[in-house]
């Protein structure tokens, strides 16, 4: 806390408590990322990718945007209800349970070997292809069955699985339930060094906000374990940082009234459709930046998430007023979700190939993996850049592993690993 003396400004002009300027030694970023800007979602609505998108803005690059991983099985619950989009858990499939088209009948071993017991990414394109086709259950997705195990047997595995189903009206037991592919986690985020340190002197990141922990694709898992990690290592860091930097730094007036203004701005604009953009940002995501992408439907989708992003600062909340105004909690929002959506975009027509969570129809192909890049984005004077940097081999090359008794592994991989 700052001495009375060295009390932080309060931002002049603007109702107590409006706006708050709070100055620390060191602050950890780690809003929990969360693709919510897409038709079907897991994540709570209290997450809008701010975390990046506040990163974005001071300035600090992404990476690995592209890659946005879909759970397969989200509840298909009509457009009416939240439960929609939430996740029907992996056991399902792997206990043995089947996934069925409208028509249905079986399709994952249409698509790969191991049915519906194939990784997420794969299972997720195969019920995409299917919905696309137009083999769809009534509410538009597809079925899963459970009742083969045993209604009995399902009932006391899954107990609250059931339950859940039961609240939308569908019986898992003995019945089918509606399932769609519902966009989960975010493995692109803020760079950052493993130590959680950032481009920003004093900003550390952890957790979902944080690009590179991952790479294309991520097991079921990692992500609590990704964050408890790193936000105990960005903990130590942040500790270490501020007991050696000792003294505050002077805040700076123009980027404090410059955030204020931008926050300030549905204010001072006539009310307008703030849901039915929500709406098309949604549809557009998962029409053009979902599961299946090719360039023309990338091209149209960053031609119409700029469209979004000039009408959102033209689009103002009829309320005046800031305290407990949760219309301006949904701009703010938007705000973050267009711009995230935005570099999700461009970083998946930059990749021209296939890999993990990224599926190109027009570049189906892992290309060579010796030549691995991935992609970064910032914000640039005239909107956002992407490039592309080499990937730095520092553990394993591609076709090695440090896993004993696996193809590519050397020898005493073991003991080098425990070392
Ligand atoms: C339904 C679901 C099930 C999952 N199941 C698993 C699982 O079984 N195993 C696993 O490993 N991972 C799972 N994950 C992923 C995992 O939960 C997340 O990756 C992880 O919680 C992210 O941790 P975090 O600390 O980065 O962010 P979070 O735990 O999301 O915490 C971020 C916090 O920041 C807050 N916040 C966001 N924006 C703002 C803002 N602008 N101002 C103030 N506060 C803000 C949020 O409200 C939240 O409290 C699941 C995710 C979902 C959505």
């Amino acid at each position: 806390m700052p001495s009375p003396s060295s009390r932080p400004p309060r931002v002049t002009g603007l109702p107590a408590c409006f706006f708050r300027v709070i100055q620390a030694k060191a602050v950890l970023l780690a809003a929990g990322g969360g693709p919510t800007m897409y038709l079907y979602h897991t994540p709570s609505g209290d997450k809008a990718c701010d975390g990046m998108a506040m990163a974005l803005r001071a300035g600090l690059a992404l990476r690995d945007m592209e890659m946005v991983q879909f759970h397969p099985t989200g509840l298909m619950a009509g457009p009416d209800t939240r439960m929609t989009g939430t996740v029907l858990e992996e056991g399902l499939r792997g206990a043995g349970g089947w996934l069925l088209n409208g028509a249905g009948a079986r399709f994952m071993t249409d698509y790969h070997a191991h049915g519906e017991r194939a990784t997420r990414d794969i299972v997720s394109r195969a019920i995409f292809a299917e919905m696309r086709a137009g083999r769809t259950s009534p509410l538009g997705g597809v079925f899963v069955e459970m009742k083969h195990l045993g209604p009995d047997e399902v009932r006391r595995q899954f107990k609250g699985m059931v339950e859940r189903c039961a609240d939308c009206g569908f019986d898992l037991a003995g019945g089918r339930v509606e399932v769609v592919p519902t966009a989960h986690y975010m493995m692109g985020g803020v760079v950052f060094e493993p130590d959680g340190t950032t481009a920003l002197p004093g900003l550390y990141l952890a957790g979902e906000d944080a690009g590179g922990v991952h790479g294309a694709n991520r097991l079921g898992g990692n992500g609590v374990a990704n964050s408890t990690v790193f936000g105990g290592i960005a903990g130590d860091s942040m500790a270490a940082f501020a007991a050696k930097e000792g003294a505050l730094r002077e805040p700076d007036p123009e980027a404090i009234e410059a955030a204020v203004a931008r926050c300030r701005r549905p204010f001072a604009q006539a009310p307008g459709d703030l849901n039915g953009l929500r709406e098309r940002l949604a549809q557009l995501m998962w029409d053009d930046v979902g599961i299946l992408r090719d360039r023309a439907g990338l091209q149209r989708a960053i031609a119409a998430l700029e469209d979004l992003a000039a009408e959102l600062e033209e689009t103002g909340i009829p309320d005046s007023q800031p305290a407990f105004n949760l219309t301006w909690h949904d701009w703010l929002n938007l705000d973050s979700q267009i711009l995230v959506s935005r570099a999700i975009a461009r970083a998946a027509l930059a990749r021209e190939d296939s890999r993990g969570a990224h599926f190109r129809e027009d570049f189906p192909d892992a290309g060579d993996a010796e030549k691995s890049a991935y992609t970064v984005v910032r914000q640039a004077e005239d909107g956002l850049e992407v490039s592309q940097q080499p990937v730095a081999f520092t553990i394993v090359r591609p076709g090695e592993s440090l896993i004993e008794g696996e193809a590519g592994a050397p020898p005493g991989a073991e003991q080098e690993q425990t070392a």
